[in-house]
């Protein structure tokens, strides 16, 4: 930890170790991680490759989207983490290869009720053509064009809470509506539930009241002895093979993070990244609205100068 950087009291930062290590705090205590059994992994559905993670699709179901176009929202579990992560597929020639797996007790209706297929005749009268969908030629429309595609990492704050401090709702809002608007109209979101950086919320919100005192977002971390970036992607990985976005034509990934783009390659380049496409700020790009707050800028501004990343402001 450097000490020149950014000065805090010292009675603050005897008060933060204690906070950070005492046991009889649960919220300084990282998530209790409970991994899958393999043999909970549906042991039909191959890996993808042995250096990454097992991923398995349990359900899938359509969401009507303020953008234009319906979202596919599939949940997966893993073999390595209890926590549920998220592929939000636009286009419907983007498919889990482990949801429409074929499993030994399928019948028409498990299948319809985990979104393998969404259609029994006679099931529903009423179902409208725009809600069907079979997963007749999985990725098979999607022609040669690269999708689009952005992993992102959970953020509460700023997804949910309206939080200015970081640019995410902006990033996951932008990416969305690229993918809608792109000629193919396809490609996936993948959410990984690490937030903050990987540190969890409750260490964020500790950050956050350091960031208050003059520290930036990496100090912020340091003075916590938590990671600066504890995050990986090796299931986000996993789920883009899952998905069919392994190999040729490959993807064009969305986001401002060099380091990013070597990790969703995963340890043998299982994705191709065909094309890194940059996120500015809205506010920064040609006709976009609203402006950066000084607290916002001071965040993106460390990103550029601290972790490597690639923003035009
Ligand atoms: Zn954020």
């Amino acid at each position: 930890m450097s000490s020149n950087i950014f000065k805090i009291p010292t009675r603050m930062v005897s008060i933060i170790a204690v906070e950070v290590v005492s046991s009889s705090d649960p919220l300084s205590i990282r998530a209790d991680i409970r991994p899958l059994q393999r043999e909970q992994i549906h042991p039909e559905v191959a890996a993808p490759s042995d250096t990454l993670p097992h991923v398995y699709c349990i359900v899938r179901a359509r969401l009507p989207t303020p953008f234009g176009a319906d979202m596919y929202l599939h949940l997966y579990k893993n073999e390595i983490d209890d926590k549920e992560h998220l592929a939000m597929v636009f286009g419907k020639s983007i498919v889990s290869a482990s949801l429409n797996h074929q499993r030994p007790d399928d019948t028409e209706l498990s299948r319809l009720k985990r979104g393998a297929v969404n259609h029994i005749p006679n099931f529903a009268q009423d179902a409208s053509a725009d809600t069907l969908w079979t997963p007749q030629s999985p990725n098979a429309q999607r022609g040669s064009e690269a999708p689009l595609v952005r992993v992102h990492s959970e953020c509460f704050t700023g997804e949910t809470s309206w939080s200015l401090r970081c640019d995410c709702g902006d990033q996951l809002d932008t990416a969305a509506r690229r993918i809608v608007t792109s000629p193919s109209g396809s490609g996936a979101i993948v959410y990984l539930r690490q937030e903050g950086r990987g540190i969890g919320l409750a260490n964020k919100l500790r950050a956050y009241n350091l960031q208050d005192q003059g520290a930036d977002t990496v100090q912020a971390n340091e003075y916590l002895g938590l990671p600066v970036d504890g995050r990986t992607f090796g299931v986000a990985t996993a789920i883009l093979c899952d998905l069919g976005l392994g190999g040729q034509p490959g993807i064009r990934l969305m986001t401002n993070n060099p380091d990013k783009v070597a990790s969703i390659a995963g340890p043998r380049n299982q994705i191709h990244v065909q094309e890194v496409c940059p996120m500015p700020p809205s506010a920064c790009r040609k006709g976009g609205e609203g402006s950066l707050s000084n607290e916002l800028m001071a965040y993106l501004q460390t990103k550029v100068q601290k972790l490597g990343h690639s923003i035009e402001m």
